[in-house]
């Protein structure tokens, strides 16, 4: 088990910075997954803590140790990608064995050792199966048995499920969570995939761009999201989104006024140009009366309905929009708010209707730097000036 630090990393590939300045202390048996949209960096970053990649300018620990100059032999950790590498002509547990047999234990360590892993990853009883005998799941069990067996102190895990099929993939989310309360060891984790991000991991760092924007457990990503970037990155589906004017208590958007009561601002002054954000679940129909601090109502057209089974996507059209889409566009004017309803709500496409915000959950996030203004910022990710601070829950 060890702490993993990153100081002011960055890699740069000749006109590419593909990590920009991190800085983050993981610590010690705790699940981080860096999550963000391709090419965000999440896998070069990794690879620094690897050793697979030196940084331009930075440093990396494990433990005490500055290992920024050390091979990946020796750092004490264990990798498992997207691809298994199997050996296909060895056995379940020769392909477990590989990395121990160069290290030279005995056979009875070596045994002991597999076994455990295989018990672990509930592979026993299919030592002497070939892979081609394994299902996905199975290949990818065995992979992680071979890194267990290393008894690392930080396994390094990038996209381990991606090729998986999707039901396997929900069901190994549950695995890869037990095997870290089982192991209690620390786990770097890459994905694109924010619900792998936020079902798995005691906290998700969210990158875009080479730069880190948001290091915090997967619920507080959520509700406080540091900028409007995380905020528009995680949550399915999406949070809305509307260009406002920030007034004394309010936020003038081109469709509605948001009344935000008088002390919820705290760094944006009046006539700012800011943007509001507001999640699907947080749109109400005024008359369900769902909500202690609506705000005032919104007049609105459903448009698109999309029933899920356990709630219905409604595609509003804001007045503006409404006579826009009746002129001439309806294409260009849909799709301004999307509401989450209740399953059972009684509502039908084309109907005239009244929606509140909830506005103890409006996000408000200023225009030019996407920055959040609605919770305490310190700690925010201000794109100009340096890292932005880690935050250990
Ligand atoms: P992610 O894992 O988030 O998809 P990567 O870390 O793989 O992103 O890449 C970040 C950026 O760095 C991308 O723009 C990618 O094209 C670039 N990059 C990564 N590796 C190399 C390399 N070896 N040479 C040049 N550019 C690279």
């Amino acid at each position: 088990m060890a702490r993993v630090r990153l100081e002011n990393v960055t890699k740069r590939y000749e006109d590419v910075t593909a990590v920009d300045d991190v800085s983050m202390a993981i610590e010690d048996g705790e699940f981080v997954t860096f999550v963000g949209p391709s090419g965000c960096g999440k896998s070069t970053t990794m690879e620094t803590v690897a050793g697979l990649t030196r940084p331009t300018e930075g440093c990396v620990y494990i433990g005490d140790d500055d290992v920024t100059d050390l091979a990946p032999k020796d750092r004490g950790i264990a990798m498992v990608f997207q691809n298994i590498a199997l050996f296909p002509h060895m056995d379940v547990f020769d392909n477990i064995s590989f990395g121990l047999r160069l290290r030279t234990y005995d056979d009875e360590e070596i045994r002991r050792r597999v076994e455990q892993a295989a018990d672990i990853v509930q592979l026993e009883g299919m030592l002497e199966r070939m892979p081609d005998e394994l299902s996905g799941g199975q290949r990818q069990r065995v992979a992680i048995a071979r890194a267990i067996v290393r008894n690392p102190d930080v396994f390094l895990m990038d996209e381990p499920l991606a090729n998986l099929d999707a039901k396997l993939r929900v069901h190994m989310r549950t695995e890869l969570q037990r095997l870290h309360r089982e192991l209690e060891t620390t786990i770097i984790y890459v994905t694109h995939d924010q619900a792998e991000a936020m079902t798995m991991s005691d906290r998700i760092a969210i990158l875009n761009e080479g730069k880190l924007q948001q290091i915090s457990p997967p619920l507080t990503c959520y509700n406080e999201p540091t900028n409007r970037f995380v905020a528009g990155f995680i949550g399915s589906p999406s949070m809305n989104f509307l260009e406002g004017t920030l007034h004394e208590d309010r936020v003038e958007t081109p469709n509605f006024d948001i009344d935000l009561g008088p002390d919820i601002v705290a760094d944006a002054a009046v006539g700012d140009e800011v943007t509001v954000g507001v999640r699907p679940e947080d749109v109400h129909l005024a008359e369900a009366q769902a909500v202690s601090e609506p705000t005032a109502p919104i007049d609105a057209q459903t448009d698109v309905l999309e029933p899920m089974g356990d709630e219905i996507f409604v595609y509003l059209l804001l007045a503006d929009d409404v006579q826009r889409s009746m002129a001439e566009e309806p294409a260009a004017a849909a799709g301004q708010l999307l509401m989450s309803l209740p399953p059972d709500t009684d509502i039908r496409e084309g109907e005239s209707v009244e929606v509140v915000l909830d506005r103890s959950r409006v996000h408000l996030f200023e225009r030019a730097t996407g920055v959040a203004l609605t919770h305490d910022v310190t700690g925010h990710a201000d794109p100009d000036s340096g890292p932005p601070a880690t935050e250990a829950e």
